[in-house]
């Protein structure tokens, strides 16, 4: 990882930080989350449940409010949650709408 201050390309470990060995710039590696509709930081691999009934593209079922999504992916755009719901199959939701379970 090179150092955001420099671009200096060696950089080492030092408590939660990366150091860099050129300029001592500390940073911490960039974090890949979102955030829930309570305001809670959500990352790969979390386990969402959601908090209201949506509406399913494809599907006359909506997903029901309550509904547990386990192993979701963050991504990036509008619906920023990818996962695999069962009777769904793949889906994309929104962070807005779920909730850390
Ligand atoms: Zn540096």
């Amino acid at each position: 990882m090179n150092c955001p201050s420099c671009n200096f390309e060696y950089t080492y470990m030092e408590d939660d930080f990366y150091v860099c060995s050129a300029c001592g710039f500390k940073f911490k590696e960039e974090e890949n989350f979102i955030l829930d509709a309570n305001g809670n930081k959500l990352v790969d691999g979390d386990d969402v449940i959601t908090i209201k009934d949506l509406k399913v593209k494809g599907s006359s079922q909506p997903l029901k409010q309550g509904t547990k999504v386990t192993n979701i992916k963050i991504v990036s755009g509008d619906h920023n949650i990818d996962c695999r719901i069962q009777g769904f199959g793949n889906m994309s939701l929104k962070s807005e709408f779920v909730k850390k379970a």
